[in-house]
């Protein structure tokens, strides 16, 4: 009998972006535990399998960092060092969990909880805005399932999915055929909204260049007229009065619109605030036609992050345990304004890269104190920290679940074995709590 090399996993979910696709096929070299061919997934989906593989990029044993060196120790030695330093921290960080599956984050909870620390995750430099506004005002939302079969407008406000999503506009956007729009691209007209002449932009029907930071006024013009208020302004935000009367009539003829927005529309000037007119103005639109909104996170389970910490604090994001109990509120308790104020005193990173992406300012301040990084490979913030605690990829190396940004659960699949002595992300946490609750006398 011929021995079998290669192992075609099918089915496989893509653990990259919040499209979460899931129709992937991975080889995998059984002998050499290998991912050698990665089909359907995008370029990065695609680079994301391949980085798993064994490299000089990817950590395979615990790390601690010795007159400036790393040096390789065991998992018994690394979890004592880092509980040790977080039962002493007054304030520790437990900062990320985007990128990992939610038994993993659940366990991240339980560790912030048991320590009195600050629980956040990378949320609170995304969509953050996102869910204080659908606090504020609910949300009019479906399944990305339901767009592709029903939508024949498609309003891209604030994102570019060409590059930050690029299979959302096959699989359920733009080209996809679905069973009420068999013609695909024909049935769909597609809009953009962005001040930037973007990708996703050139290849849409009509691009409304808005004016940078003034997506709200927009927003809220097209909110007035279409109330039949006659405004005596000839532009807004950039845009001619007659161009928004056009748009208007788009919007009030489709059949079934749908608003996909991102961080354009959370991270610009008027934040949430953006995020609550643009859901009134979607509920307003429902006096004409059907017409839904869903945000397009990022991070492949950012929104199962801010699912498992609400159904167990009652908060997405920036949770204080200080007090022994669960406290909430962003620009106090979200990671980047405690550390500008540099008001905390060791963290935890876990699956998430702060220092590329935070002001450098708050990362000066993070490197300042004790940081253990929970990291499949070389980043930055594991490269700046204390211990590093090598983590097997999750949706790769082990099974889990993760939330689509439309908050549909998926079973992530796993292809391959972790390299070395990498451990999950649960069993890191689920060890550093055993071992913490031993030092703090539990
Ligand atoms: S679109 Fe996102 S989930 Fe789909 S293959 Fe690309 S990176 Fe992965």
């Amino acid at each position: 009998m011929v021995e079998k090399k290669i192992n075609t996993v099918y089915d496989v979910v893509c653990p990259f972006c919040g499209t979460l696709c899931d129709d992937l096929e991975v080889d995998v070299n059984i002998k050499e535990n290998l991912v050698v061919e990665v089909r359907n997934a995008c370029q990065i989906g695609t680079k994301k399998f391949f980085s798993s593989n064994p490299s000089p990029h990817r950590y395979e044993k615990p790390l601690i960092k010795d007159n400036g060196t790393f040096k390789e120790v065991s998992w018994d030695e690394a979890i004592d060092i880092a509980a040790d330093i977080l039962a002493k921290s007054k304030r520790p960080l437990l900062y990320g969990f985007a990128s990992t599956e939610c038994e993993a984050q659940s366990k991240g909870v339980e560790l912030a909880e048991t320590l009195g620390g600050i629980l956040d995750n990378t949320a609170s430099v995304c969509h953050g805005p996102t869910l204080l506004a659908e606090q504020d005002v609910g949300v009019p939302t479906s399944t990305l399932g339901e767009y592709k079969n029903r939508a024949d407008l498609i309003i891209f406000w604030g994102s570019n999915p060409v590059h930050a999503h690029p299979r959302h506009l096959g699989r359920y956007s733009q080209f996809v055929r679905g069973y009420f729009r068999k013609d695909g691209r024909n049935d769909r007209f597609i809009i953009v909204v962005d001040p930037r002449n973007t990708h996703t932009a050139q290849i849409a029907d009509l691009h409304i260049q808005v004016n940078p930071n003034e997506d709200y006024e927009l927003m809220n013009g097209i909110r007035a007229m279409l109330r039949g208020v006659e405004l005596d302004a000839k532009m807004i935000s950039g845009i001619p009065i007659e161009k928004i009367k056009e748009l208007i009539k788009i919007l009030k003829e489709c059949k079934y619109g749908v608003i996909f927005f991102g961080m354009g529309l959370t991270q610009s000037l008027a934040h949430h605030r953006n995020i609550d007119t643009a859901i009134c103005l979607t509920r307003e639109l429902n006096d004409y036609t059907k017409f839904l909104i869903t945000p397009m996170r990022g991070h492949y389970n950012i929104t199962g992050a801010n699912t498992v910490f609400t159904w167990n604090t009652g908060y997405g994001y920036s949770i204080d345990f200080s007090r022994g109990y669960p406290r909430y509120n962003p620009g106090e308790f979200s990671s980047v304004d405690l550390l500008m104020r540099d008001e905390i005193d060791a963290s935890l990173i876990v699956a998430s890269d702060p220092a590329s992406n935070f002001p450098a300012a708050s990362v000066k301040n993070l490197f300042k104190h004790p940081l253990i990084s929970v990291e499949p490979h070389h980043t930055p913030t594991s490269e700046n920290a204390d211990i590093i605690l090598p983590a097997a990829f999750a949706g790769i190396e082990c099974e889990g679940t993760a939330y689509r940004m439309d908050h549909v659960p998926i079973r992530l699949r796993k292809v391959k074995d972790a390299p070395g002595e990498c451990l999950t992300d649960r069993e890191i946490l689920e060890k550093l709590i055993l071992k913490v609750k031993e030092k703090l006398g539990e």
